[in-house]
């Protein structure tokens, strides 16, 4: 079964669990199949907020960016992170825990979720001139221990959830390239949307990815040399054969193992898989554009956030075409180099390069 149909954006995807379903003990099996129903059913309650035809954001935020944007101040960005605690349970958002400029709580995952959130909210905002999530300051709404055991992380539309994991497959969510990872997910939302099927399915989960390793690098001090260029790391429980959930520098080989099967990603257009499970492989094929960043990074060394990131930026706001395909995307990217670099520039040549490495001619 499809798990989602919806724009859920989920961390772990469904083919990790058909996996651990065929593979898995009773009790593993009892767990994949638990997920998958949690997801329809955050899918329903997805489809039920849209059904409104708004997503919820924070009224009062908004008149507050508003007010700011009138009296001349559009240039103050304002962060607003708010940890709630699900405390096992499935309702969201769950107990505020910490809100903005609060202490540490010495809860590791609260304060994880709350200073990774910090990180991403920093990148945008300081890189690509980003007021949070949406461009106006919308509050950073994050729950952690949401329901008991729970081996995945989401965003939903609104907010950003994770797991504790059950101890033995995944350890924990609240890692820095996951969190950019989903907060990401609602930043392409807000940026137009891309449709999460197929090949613009992958270019969002590609995007987040992207800006998830990029966050992570940042945050570390890393140029696009130094970096591991992995998404998830460290998430992966004690016993399982694996280094993380994907990897940009090499996309197939992040994981190999028993329980979880092998990282199933391709690197180039001639491994691209035609599936109909996780929606059409938007978490498989998704290992092509990020490989072309990777490629782009190594060509031009430096920073991640600088030129490669900013034409991914520039690309995200100016596409307009949610159904967009890898070829798309690739122009767009090409289109960005030439407005941010020139025509002929350095950074537009090595770029055609990257897409040509993994396929696709622009
Ligand atoms: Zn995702």
């Amino acid at each position: 079964m499809c798990m989602c149909h919806n724009p859920i954006n989920c961390i772990v995807p469904p083919h990790m669990l058909d996996v651990m379903m065929l593979r898995g003990d009773k009790s593993v099996r009892k767990m994949a199949e638990s997920l998958m129903k949690v997801s329809d059913s955050v899918r329903e309650d997805r489809a039920a907020h849209s059904g409104s035809g708004v997503v919820p954001t924070a009224a009062g935020a908004g008149t507050f960016v508003s007010r700011a944007l009138a009296l001349g101040a559009a240039d103050a960005h304002t962060c607003d992170r708010r940890v709630h605690d699900g405390d096992e349970k499935a309702a969201l958002p769950g107990n505020l825990v910490r809100g903005e400029g609060d202490a540490a709580t010495g809860d590791e995952e609260v304060d994880r979720a709350y200073d990774g959130a910090g990180d991403v909210f920093n990148l945008y905002s300081e890189e690509f001139d980003r007021n949070s999530i949406d461009g106006f300051g919308m509050p950073i709404v994050q729950t952690v221990h949401h329901r008991r055991n729970y081996n995945n992380a989401f965003w939903n539309g609104e907010q950003m959830a994770y797991g504790d994991g059950d101890g033995e497959i995944f350890q924990t969510f609240t890692e820095l390239s996951v969190i950019a990872h989903e907060i990401s997910h609602g930043v392409v939302q807000h940026s137009g949307g891309l449709i999460y099927q197929g090949q613009s399915g992958a270019l969002n989960e590609s995007y987040a990815d992207v800006f998830g390793a990029m966050t992570q690098q940042r945050s570390q001090g890393q140029d696009v040399y130094q970096a591991d260029w992995l998404v998830g790391k460290g998430i992966l429980g004690p016993n399982i054969n694996g280094v993380a959930l994907r990897s940009m520098k090499a996309p197939g080989t992040a994981y190999s193992d028993a329980l979880l099967g092998q990282d199933p990603q391709p690197y180039h257009m001639d491994f691209y898989v035609n599936t109909t499970s996780d929606n059409g492989g938007v978490h498989i094929n998704s290992g092509i554009p990020n490989h072309a960043f990777y490629l782009y990074c190594m060509y031009l060394g430096g920073n991640a956030w600088e030129r490669p990131g900013q034409i991914w930026y520039k690309a995200l706001q100016k596409i307009n075409n949610p159904h967009a395909t890898f070829g798309d995307w690739a122009a767009q990217t090409l289109d960005a180099s030439i407005e941010l670099y020139g025509a002929g520039s350095y950074e537009m040549m090595m770029l055609r390069r990257a897409w040509n490495l993994v396929g696709i001619d622009i």
